[in-house]
C-alpha cells in the first residue's frame, strides 16, 4: 500500500479519538483515524457526566446518541451502612446539563464511530498502530522537546490482514486509551500519585428489577471504607456490576474471576439479595493498578488525550469526560495552529487539562482517605455544600466561581475537619 499524507492522525476511536475527528471534519482538516478492533468492542467506563454532553454536543454527536435510548443518568446514589447520599444533577452550583447517560460502551462508541464515518471521516477499523518515528531532521521534530504543535512524524500501522504501510502526519493526537501508544513509545510514562487500586467487573441480565427509580439508578455502594460496589443499569436490561478497592483487598479473594466476584458480593447488604442468583454475561474482568499518569502531555507533533495521558480512578465516572474535553481541546489547538495562529501548548493544553484533572485527583484522595465520605453521609446535610459538590461530580471543575473548584485542596479537609468537632460535642 502507498504512503498516506494527512495533516492529523488520530489513534483510536473511542470518544476521545471521535470527539476529535469530529471537530476536525467540521473545521476542514485532512485527518485520519485508526483503531486497531472492530467495533462494537468491550470497554469499561459506562458512567457519564454531564460535562461530556457539551462536547458531544459542540461537535455534533449529540443527536446520533440522543436517538439510541440510553438510561437517563440525573444523578449517583452513594450507600454507606444505612446512610443514603443523592446527588441530583438539577441542582448543582454551575448551570449546564442536568443528565446524561449509563452506557454500554460497546453500543455507545460503534455509535459514536459510524456517525464520524458518515460525516466522512476516514476511520480503519482493525488497523494498529505498531510504530511512530518523529522526523529529526525536518525541525522541530524531537518528540520529547515540550515546544509542542507541529512536527512531522511517519507512523506503521498493520492492517486486518497483516500488511504495514505508513501514514505522514503533521501531528497526532493519541486517543489510544489504554493502549498508550505514545507513552508505551516515547517512556512518557510515570508513576500515577494515587494509591495502587484494582477493579472486577461484569455485566448480569436484570429480568426483575425492582420497578421504578429502584431498577435503574446508579449506585455507588461502599463496603468498606476503601472497597465500593458499583451498579450501573443500563436501558437493554442489563447491568453492570463492580467492586473496586486497594489491589490486596481484590487479590484477597481466591478462584476464578467470577468465583471471587460471586464471593465479595456477599460484601454488600443493600444489593447481594438482588444480585446474587443473576448469571454473569461474561467471565469478570480485572483490571490492575488502573492509575496512570504521564510525564508530558504534548510534544512536537503529538498530544495525548483520554485515557493515554491521565487516568485517575473510576470512583466519580471522570473518564470519559476527561478523554471528551481533552480530545477537542486538542484539536481546537491544531486546527488553530494549522491555520497559522500561535499555540502555547503548555498553557493551553496541559495548564488547562491539569487543573481539571487536580480538581478531580482531590477528589479521588479525600475519597481514600474518608473525608469526602464524611461530608456525603453527614447528616444533616447542607444544601449549599451540597450543590457546589455536585457541580464537580457533573464533571463541571473549571468553574472557579465553585469554592469546592477553587479551593478543592483546602476545602474538602476543611469541612470534614468541622464534620469532627460537630461530632466530638455531640
Ligand atoms: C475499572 C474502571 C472503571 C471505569 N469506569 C468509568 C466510568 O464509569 N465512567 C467513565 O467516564 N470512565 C470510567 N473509566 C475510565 C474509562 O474507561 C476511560 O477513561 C475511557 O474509556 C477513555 O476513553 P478513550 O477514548 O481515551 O479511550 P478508549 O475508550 O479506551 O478508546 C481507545 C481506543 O484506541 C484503540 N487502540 C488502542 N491501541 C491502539 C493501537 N495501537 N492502534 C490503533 N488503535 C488503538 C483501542 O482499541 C480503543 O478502541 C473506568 C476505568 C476503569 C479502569
Amino acid at each position: 500500500m502507498n504512503d498516506i499524507n494527512v495533516d492529523v492522525l488520530i489513534i483510536g476511536a473511542g470518544p476521545s479519538g471521535c470527539v476529535a475527528a469530529s471537530y476536525l471534519k467540521n473545521n476542514g482538516i485532512n485527518c485520519k483515524v485508526v483503531e486497531k478492533n472492530t467495533f462494537p468492542r468491550f470497554v469499561i467506563g459506562e458512567s457519564l457526566l454531564p460535562r461530556c454532553m457539551d462536547h458531544f454536543e459542540e461537535t455534533g454527536l449529540l443527536d446520533c446518541l440522543m436517538e439510541q435510548g440510553f438510561e437517563i443518568k440525573s444523578g449517583a446514589r452513594f450507600l454507606k451502612n444505612d446512610v443514603v447520599c443523592n446527588f441530583d444533577f438539577g441542582e448543582k452550583h454551575t448551570p449546564g446539563w442536568d443528565y446524561t447517560w449509563q452506557v454500554p460502551r460497546a453500543h455507545f462508541d460503534h455509535t459514536l464511530a459510524k456517525e464520524i464515518v458518515k460525516k466522512g471521516v476516514d476511520l480503519s477499523f482493525g488497523h494498529e498502530v505498531i510504530d511512530v518515528q518523529f522526523d529529526p531532521s525536518a525541525p522541530p521534530g524531537d518528540p520529547l522537546s515540550t515546544l509542542g504543535g507541529i512536527g512531522n512524524s511517519v507512523t506503521t500501522v498493520k492492517d486486518e490482514n497483516g500488511n504495514e504501510y505508513k501514514i505522514n502526519a503533521k501531528f497526532i493526537i493519541d486517543s489510544s486509551g489504554y493502549g498508550r501508544v505514545l507513552p508505551r513509545l516515547l517512556d512518557l510514562d510515570m508513576p500515577s500519585s494515587l494509591d495502587a487500586n484494582s477493579a472486577i467487573f461484569t455485566h448480569v441480565k436484570e429480568p426483575n428489577r425492582p420497578e421504578g427509580v429502584e431498577g435503574t439508578i446508579i449506585t455507588f455502594d461502599v463496603v468498606k471504607d476503601d472497597v465500593w460496589l458499583w451498579v450501573i443499569p443500563f436501558s437493554n436490561g442489563n447491568t453492570s456490576i463492580g467492586f473496586v478497592g486497594p489491589t490486596e483487598f481484590i487479590e484477597s479473594f481466591e478462584g476464578t474471576n467470577a468465583e471471587k466476584m460471586k464471593e465479595m458480593l456477599k460484601t454488600s447488604d443493600y444489593y447481594y439479595d438482588r444480585l446474587k442468583d443473576l448469571e454473569f454475561l461474561f467471565e469478570p474482568y480485572v483490571i490492575k493498578n488502573y492509575s496512570k499518569a504521564v510525564k508530558q502531555l504534548y510534544g512536537n507533533g503529538y498530544a495525548l488525550t483520554g485515557n493515554s495521558a491521565e487516568f485517575l480512578d473510576p470512583v466519580f465516572s471522570s473518564g470519559v469526560t476527561f478523554a471528551t474535553e481533552s480530545g477537542l481541546k486538542a484539536a481546537k489547538l491544531i486546527t488553530k495552529e494549522l491555520q497559522g495562529e500561535n499555540v502555547d501548548w503548555e498553557e493551553d493544553y496541559t495548564e488547562y487539562i491539569m487543573k481539571g484533572v487536580a480538581v478531580f485527583r482531590t477528589y479521588v484522595k479525600e475519597w481514600y482517605t474518608g473525608n469526602l465520605q464524611k461530608i456525603f453521609f453527614h447528616r444533616p446535610e447542607n444544601p449549599v455544600i451540597k450543590e457546589q459538590i455536585c457541580a464537580v461530580l457533573a464533571g463541571y471543575v473549571w468553574d472557579e466561581t465553585n469554592p469546592f473548584v477553587k479551593n478543592h485542596n483546602r476545602l474538602v479537609k476543611t469541612v470534614a475537619k468541622v464534620i469532627d468537632m460537630e461530632n466530638e460535642r455531640v
